[in-house]
């Protein structure tokens, strides 16, 4: 795609061969609007043939062929507007398509990652929304602007043409009507639209995210908390909007009050020239007709108003598109190789995330044999997920390198990769149709009986049998909505039916209750036997039988070893091994309190 071009003449670019279409469709709408002003010059010409002929008006010739004139052009007229519209959205629904089209096969071709910072909400505002707005702005704005431009300038020569002063006298109120409308467009005003959008998207996003979580805020009572995104995007947005409408408030008050008060000075200043006029009857006439087309010249620049506002709109929802499109997409290995052995290699690692300037890893280096498990701990926000999303290549890194087997993961084809790697991760993802169907997608070809025996290993029998229809319950269909833990359990039931030689996985507990958290754990031990394993721990207890812990603060490993070589180290592994010891017996002594 040509990046230089902007705005507009790059939305042309999405209409592709339709663009002859939408050019021809505003000839003919300009055309049309022309055409729809004879039908007033008629009456002019009318009238002026009556006048010239007062008291005879036997004498008046030619009326019916203005007659006839008029309404043969007032029906050319609409006749010609019905081709363009048609033409005009023949053209938008296809660039409307290609819009989409273009834009969802970008996203398949983009890094995971890239959707872990955009709400799904958010995705489908972009490409519906703008690819709508741009339809919209294709099938009408476009058309009835260059019918809107083109006719306030017929009627000014037209105005000219028959007495310059009260031309004059209509111009000044639209030149002031403009004055107004350029300011409004200007400034602090014209980035906007673009901020307002934003908002906008934001605000969805986060509305679809809040819905989609009402189920597991019912069951765990945080209101609160997941409602304070979506407050806050909902007030952003509100702040923008109400800043906007203060903004406008006087060009806008301006604009409506100069464009509709032509009259106020054309009939008194036009009263007042007649006393000076040669010939009084004449002047009359071009008054009558004057007073005749002021509200048409006023009608179309609101048109004009209302199309440059809808520009602005459609320039930002193209530019919207296109930043889905300029995100780079996952470079395929033209040469890809196949890792035999599960064993993986961090070598230097550093890595930033797409929309931070700051190091969210820092020369990270370990091994994680074949067979192995490596536990990941620290503070929140140290970088363990981070790590973690790196070996799918949720990311590419951008110093270093990830290897498994001694290949770089980038010289991996996606496909090999993932059929290599299982990952559960915290916020799992069901999708609206049968349990069965859900757990399936780790392996399309499996059979029922191995999605049972994924389902056994991984605890999720009670799930299954309180279901109206078992396995084949649609998940999200008549109040059928599953806990956080059990969630995480039909993931684990996902992950262990893909049998994967690595297994990477976040040991959530933030929304198990302890039933949940047992069978979780058994869940858990059934997927990692055997397996190449890197694992982000939440508690300690689950990682002293690892075969090296490293302690992750700030990008950095700040130690690494076993459990019992950090303990004997004595710095912040085992510092945070005592913390967790006191606060494991500080839950068990106030739970034996309540007893
Ligand atoms: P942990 O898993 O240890 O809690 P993370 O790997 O999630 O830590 O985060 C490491 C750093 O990267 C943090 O500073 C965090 O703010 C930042 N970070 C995490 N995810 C993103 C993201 N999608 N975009 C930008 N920065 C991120």
């Amino acid at each position: 795609m040509n990046k230089k071009k902007k705005g507009l003449s790059h939305l042309f670019e999405y209409t592709g061969k339709y663009k002859v279409l939408t050019i021809l469709s505003c000839i003919l709408s300009g055309i049309s609007a022309i055409l729809s002003l004879v039908p007033f010059i008629c009456i002019w010409l009318v009238v002026k043939e009556l006048f010239n002929n007062i008291p005879d008006i036997h004498k008046t010739q030619g009326l019916s062929f203005y007659g006839w004139l008029a309404v043969y052009s007032a029906l050319l007229s609409i006749l010609i507007y019905f081709v363009s519209m048609m033409l005009a959205h023949i053209a938008a629904f296809r660039t409307a398509k290609n819009m989409k089209r273009k834009a969802l096969t970008h996203l398949m071709k983009l890094p995971l990652g890239y959707f872990s910072q955009t709400t799904s909400g958010g995705l489908r505002k972009i490409i519906d929304d703008n690819a709508g707005l741009t339809e919209t702005f294709l099938a009408h704005q476009l058309p009835d602007l260059s019918g809107a431009l083109l006719m306030p300038i017929a009627i000014l020569i037209l105005l000219f043409a028959f007495n310059w002063k009260l031309g004059i006298l209509c111009l000044i109120p639209l030149l002031v009507g403009f004055l107004f409308i350029k300011h409004l467009m200007s400034g602090k005003n014209a980035k906007f639209m673009s901020k307002y959008m934003g908002a906008l998207e934001d605000m969805n996003g986060e509305a679809v995210e809040y819905i989609r979580g009402i189920p597991v805020v019912k069951t765990f009572g945080q209101t609160i908390y997941s409602f304070k995104s979506f407050h806050s995007s909902i007030m952003k947005y509100k702040e923008f909007a109400t800043t906007y409408a203060i903004n406008c408030r006087i060009p806008m008050a301006g604009f409506t009050v100069s464009i509709n008060g032509a009259f106020i000075l054309l009939i008194p200043v036009g009263i007042l020239l007649i006393a000076g006029a040669n010939d009084y009857n004449m002047f009359l006439l071009d008054l009558i007709f004057y007073i005749l087309f002021t509200p048409i010249c006023t009608a179309m620049i609101s048109k004009i108003m209302y199309a440059s506002d809808n520009i602005m709109i459609t320039k930002e929802a193209v530019k919207r598109i296109d930043s889905i499109l300029e995100q780079q997409p996952l470079v395929e290995t033209k040469t890809p190789q196949v890792p035999v052995n599960p064993n993986i290699k961090f070598n230097n690692v550093s890595f930033s995330y797409p929309n931070s300037d700051k190091k969210a890893l820092c020369g990270i280096s370990f091994n994680l044999p074949q067979g192995n498990t490596v536990a990941l701990v620290g503070p929140s926000g140290g970088g363990k997920s981070t790590i973690a999303a790196l070996v799918p290549r949720f990311f590419d890194v951008q110093s270093g390198s990830i290897k498994i087997d001694g290949i770089d993961v980038r010289n991996i084809s996606t496909k090999e990769l993932m059929s290599q790697v299982a990952f559960v991760f915290q916020d799992t993802h069901l999708f609206k149709s049968s349990i069965l169907d859900n757990i399936k997608i780790a392996k399309p070809s499996a059979s029922r009986e191995q999605v049972i025996n994924a389902i056994n290993a991984a605890q999720c029998n009670d799930i299954i049998d309180k279901m109206p229809n078992g396995l084949d319950t649609v998940i999200g269909e008549k109040g059928v909505y599953l806990s956080g833990g059990e969630m995480q359990r039909i993931a684990l039931a996902r992950a262990i039916l893909k049998d994967a030689k690595i297994v990477i996985l976040d040991e959530a507990t933030a929304f198990a209750d302890p039933e949940n958290e047992y069978k979780i754990q058994i869940a858990f031990e059934k997927l990692t036997k055997g397996k190449t394993v890197l694992m982000i721990a939440h508690r300690l207890s689950t990682v002293k039988n690892a075969d090296c812990i490293l302690v992750i603060d700030k990008g950095r490993v700040k130690e690494k070893g076993t459990h019992d070589e950090l303990i004997k180290k004595n710095n912040v592994y085992a510092h945070m091994w005592k913390d967790y010891q006191t606060s494991i017996t500080w839950k068990v002594g106030k739970e034996a309190n309540h007893a």
